[in-house]
């Protein structure tokens, strides 16, 4: 049995045109004598329309109850998708996460997929040319319906991909693959053909759009290539192949620029230089599911110091609940957010080879008047958090910095 696993974001199933378009793709494939599994996302915005409708009611609502509320938009799709192949004479069937066997933990609104029941899909697939199964959803072990976080038909897509041991990966979306940096803030950005996935996870969690983080590192643990293509363009070298670094890639000191207004950054003022204070301020967060993402510690005077970290605005009600305990658990006199920062990241494999990466960054942003607040590093990424309002200007200096319009 040949199987193509095929992933379709919100935007490519906004309207039922475009599902009867994607369901004669599907049905092409079939004729070509392959089965497929179609992994669907929410129709267009629907579910930002769902959360707007359980914010009317409440800023906080119940985890729980919106897992329940969110994966409605999923059933919608598939649903819809199987009923266009089948009204086409294709033999499908919709399936939804429970019921797919995606097995998840209980964190719900970002659960992880802990397994695939992988014999249920082959039997179904055994059954039908196409199985239609709905992204971002599982189920936990009490049975209750979890979400995978925003973007996670992504994970579905890839998880499933690796579960039936498939050649590769695919997820169409509404651009041409992965670009050097957002197109929309500079118009020079090039098309990448191939990227590791090293770079597209660093540059995915560094607030590129283009594929939801998680499915990355459920790729590169799998070692499952991930194409992302347009899923409009009939150009047969659109797209960008994710895959396991070659010795190529690493003449290319930077692939990629990323661009994140998703953060916000908290200071704990005055903390007590001890040991623990740290293993405790992030005991704390952990244990309320707050993604940390940059930490900085200052040096300290008389045994004070700042403690700085940048967490999701996504999440700042409960980011600022949570400070308010640590600070007084901690002692710390005061402490203070600022949601209004950027990060700016530059993404490269080349960087383990190359010296001087750093210093270019941070000279070509001296000379766009630009001032750092934050920089983190890792062994293929540099980080610097700005002024939100610096943002675009900072990506535009970098990526001439760096020629990546060359
Ligand atoms: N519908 C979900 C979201 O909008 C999942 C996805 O699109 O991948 O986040
Ligand atoms: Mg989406």
């Amino acid at each position: 049995m040949k199987i193509i696993v095929q992933k379709y974001g919100g935007s490519s199933v906004a309207t039922t045109d475009k599902i009867r378009t994607i369901a004669n793709k599907v049905a092409k494939k079939v004729n070509a004598g392959y089965k497929l599994v179609v992994v669907l996302s929410a129709m267009g915005k629907t579910t930002d329309g769902l959360i707007s409708l359980a914010e009317e009611i409440t800023k906080s609502p119940d985890a729980r109850e919106m897992d329940m509320l969110l994966s409605t938009g999923e059933q919608v799709t598939v649903a819809l998708f199987a009923i266009t192949l089948k009204e086409m004479g294709l033999s499908a069937i919709s399936v939804n996460g429970p019921q797919a066997g995606i097995m998840t933990d209980s964190a719900h609104r970002k659960a992880k997929i802990v397994s695939i029941d992988e014999a249920r899909l082959m039997r179904e697939l055994e059954k039908h040319d196409v199985v239609v199964l709905t992204g971002f959803q599982g189920f936990n072990e009490r049975g209750d319906i979890t979400t995978l976080g925003r973007g996670g038909s992504d994970l579905s897509a890839v998880a499933a991909a690796a579960a039936l041991k498939t050649e590769h990966c695919e997820i169409y979306t509404d651009v041409d693959g992965v670009f050097t940096t957002d197109p929309r803030i500079v118009p020079e950005a090039k098309h990448i053909p191939v990227i590791s996935f090293d770079e597209m996870l660093e540059l995915a969690s560094s607030g590129s759009k283009v594929m939801q983080s998680r499915s990355i590192e459920c790729g590169k643990k799998y070692n499952m290539p991930i194409w992302v293509k347009n899923t409009f363009s009939d150009d047969p070298n659109n797209g960008t192949l994710i895959k396991e670094e070659d010795s190529t890639m690493e003449q290319v000191t930077v692939r990629g620029i990323a661009l994140d207004k998703k953060e916000a950054k908290i200071t704990l003022k005055s903390v007590k230089d001890t040991p623990g204070t740290a293993a405790k301020v992030f005991g704390m967060l952990a244990e309320k599911n707050i993604n940390v993402d940059m930490i900085v510690q200052n040096s300290s005077s008389n045994g004070n110091t700042d403690l700085s970290f940048t967490a999701p605005k996504e999440e700042l009600a409960s980011v600022m609940v949570t400070t308010k305990e640590i600070a007084k658990a901690i002692n710390a006199t005061e402490f203070d957010v600022n949601p209004a920062i950027a990060k700016v990241s530059i993404v490269g494999v080349g960087m383990k080879s190359h010296a001087g990466i750093a210093a270019t960054m941070f000279e070509s942003l001296a000379k766009a008047g630009i001032n750092i607040d934050m920089i983190s590093t890792s062994e293929i990424k540099i980080s610097v958090i700005v002024h939100e309002n610096d943002g675009e200007k900072a990506v535009k200096a970098l990526h001439a910095a760096f020629e990546l319009d060359k």
